[in-house]
C-alpha cells in the first residue's frame, strides 16, 4: 500500500478535525502535506505539531506571524504561508494526491477548482463549491481526471448505494430517484409564531450533529437541504425532478436511492462524519473510523415525513434556484451566506433570512459565463445586494 499524501483545507473546522482524527488512526496510509486553518492559529499550531505537515496556510500576514511564533517556540519545522493563492498552491501541488475541501462557504471554491484542474482526488465537504459552480467544477474534474468523492453524509450515503458505474446514467441503471433525508433541525416542531425570536444560540444547537456554525444555521432553516439538492444534482447528474427530500428526525438513515423495481437502498449509521470521511479516504477498502457501531437495541423508532415548505421557505427558494439554473444557485448561496452571517452577528432575525435571499433572487442577474471570474463577480454582486437589503432593515 502506498502512502497517500493529503492537503486538508479547513483543518481547524468540524470536518477538518474529524478528518485528522481518521488520519491519525492510520499513520501507515496517510501523510499530511499541508493544513489550512484560516484564523484559528492556536488550533492549527497544535495540529502542525501533531502531524508535521510541510506547509500550514492561514488567512493573512498577522495570523502567519502568530502561527510562526508558536511553531518556532515548539521547534516545529512546518513552513507558514498565507492568503488565497497559498490555498490554491497547496491544493494543486504536484506532491499531493488528495485534497480534503472542508473550508466553509464560497471561499472554498477557488482551491477546490484548482485541485480539480490538477486531477487530484477531491474529498468534497464544501458543498458550496457545487452550488456556486456545479457545472464548471464537474466539467473541470472530468476533463482533468479528478475524482470527486462526496463527504457530505447524504451524498456519501447515495454514493455508497449507487451502482459503481452510475456515471453511465441513472436511467440506464433503473434508478427512479435519489432521496435525501433531512433531520429537520432544531425547529422542526417549534411553534411558527415563535420563529421571530429564535436566537443564534438556539439555531446552532443541532439535535443530532455537531457542526460548524454556518451549516448549523443552514440546517435550522433547511437551506442546508436546499444546497444539498443542488449538490446532488451536479454530483450524480440527477435531474431536479428525480430528487426527493424526506424528513427523518433521527438521522440514522443518511439517504436512499429508489429503483424502478420498487427497491429502495439506504445507508445507515450513527450521525458521525468520520464514517463518510473514512469511507472516502479508504476507498476501495473499508477502514476503521472510530465511530460507534449502530446499536439496534437502543435505537429509537425511525420515522419519516414530508417537509413543510411554509415552515422552511429557504428550502423552497433553493428548489426554485435549482430549477432556474444558470446563476440563480450562485445568487442563492451568496445571499444565504450574507444573511446567515448577519443573523449570527445578531443584526437580523431568523425570519429575515429567507426574505433577504428571495430579494436577491428577484434582482436581475447575468446569464453567466461559465467561468470562475464571472461566478465570483456574481457572488460579490449578490452579497452587496443582500447587504444593502440588511442595512435597509436596520433603519
Ligand atoms: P467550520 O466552520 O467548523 O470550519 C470551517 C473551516 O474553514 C475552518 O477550518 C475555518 O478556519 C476555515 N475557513 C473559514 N472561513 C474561511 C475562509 N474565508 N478562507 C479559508 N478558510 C476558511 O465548518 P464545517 O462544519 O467543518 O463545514 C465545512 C464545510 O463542510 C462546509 O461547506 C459545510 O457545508 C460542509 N459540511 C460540513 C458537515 C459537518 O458535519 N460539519 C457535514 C457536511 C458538509
Ligand atoms: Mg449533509
Amino acid at each position: 500500500m502506498s502512502i497517500q499524501v493529503l492537503t486538508v483545507l479547513g483543518s481547524t473546522g468540524s470536518i477538518g478535525v474529524n478528518t485528522l482524527d481518521v488520519v491519525a488512526r492510520h499513520p501507515d496510509r496517510f501523510r499530511i502535506f499541508a493544513l489550512a486553518g484560516h484564523k484559528q492559529t492556536a488550533k492549527l499550531a497544535r495540529q502542525c505539531i501533531q502531524f508535521r505537515p510541510d506547509f500550514a496556510v492561514v488567512a493573512d500576514e498577522f495570523a502567519a506571524a502568530d502561527l510562526k511564533a508558536i511553531l518556532a517556540a515548539e521547534g516545529c519545522p512546518t513552513e507558514v504561508l498565507y492568503g488565497r493563492q497559498a490555498l490554491i498552491d497547496v491544493a494543486s501541488s504536484d506532491e499531493v494526491d488528495g485534497v480534503m475541501c472542508a473550508i466553509v462557504g464560497a471561499a472554498g471554491l477557488p482551491s477546490a477548482l484548482a485541485a480539480a484542474q490538477k486531477g487530484k482526488t477531491i474529498y468534497l465537504a464544501n458543498k458550496e463549491t457545487l452550488v456556486v459552480a456545479g457545472e464548471l467544477f464537474m466539467e473541470t474534474a472530468r476533463a482533468n481526471g479528478a475524482r470527486v468523492l462526496p463527504i457530505d453524509s447524504e451524498h456519501n450515503a447515495v454514493f455508497q448505494v449507487l451502482p459503481r458505474d452510475y456515471e453511465a446514467g441513472l436511467d440506464a441503471h433503473g434508478i427512479d430517484s435519489i432521496i435525501l433525508t433531512a433531520s429537520g433541525g432544531p425547529f422542526l416542531d417549534k411553534d411558527l409564531t415563535e420563529f421571530d425570536s429564535i436566537t443564534p444560540e438556539q439555531a446552532v444547537k443541532h439535535p443530532n450533529w455537531s457542526m460548524g456554525q454556518k451549516i448549523s444555521v443552514d440546517s435550522a432553516t433547511m437551506m442546508n437541504k436546499g444546497l444539498e439538492l443542488i449538490e446532488a444534482h451536479w454530483l450524480f447528474a440527477c435531474p431536479p425532478d428525480k430528487l426527493e427530500v424526506v424528513i427523518h428526525p433521527q438521522s440514522v438513515v443518511h439517504s436512499m436511492v429508489r429503483y424502478r423495481d420498487g427497491s429502495v437502498l439506504a445507508q445507515l449509521g450513527n450521525p458521525d462524519m468520520r464514517t463518510p470521511i473514512a469511507y472516502c479516504l479508504g476507498l476501495p477498502e473499508r477502514i476503521s473510523s472510530g465511530v460507534a457501531p449502530l446499536d439496534f437495541e437502543t435505537l429509537s423508532a425511525l420515522t419519516f415525513r414530508r417537509p413543510d415548505l411554509r415552515r422552511f421557505p429557504c428550502l423552497r427558494l433553493a428548489y426554485e434556484a435549482m430549477n432556474a439554473g444558470g446563476m440563480a444557485p450562485c445568487v442563492l448561496n451568496a445571499a444565504n451566506e450574507t444573511a446567515v452571517e448577519a443573523f449570527l452577528n445578531k443584526e437580523i432575525r431568523f425570519t429575515d433570512i429567507a426574505p433577504i435571499i428571495a430579494h436577491c433572487l428577484e434582482q436581475k442577474f447575468s446569464d453567466g459565463l461559465n467561468n470562475l471570474e464571472s461566478l465570483l463577480a456574481q457572488d460579490g454582486y449578490a452579497r452587496k445586494q443582500a447587504r444593502d437589503y440588511i442595512n435597509g432593515l436596520a433603519k
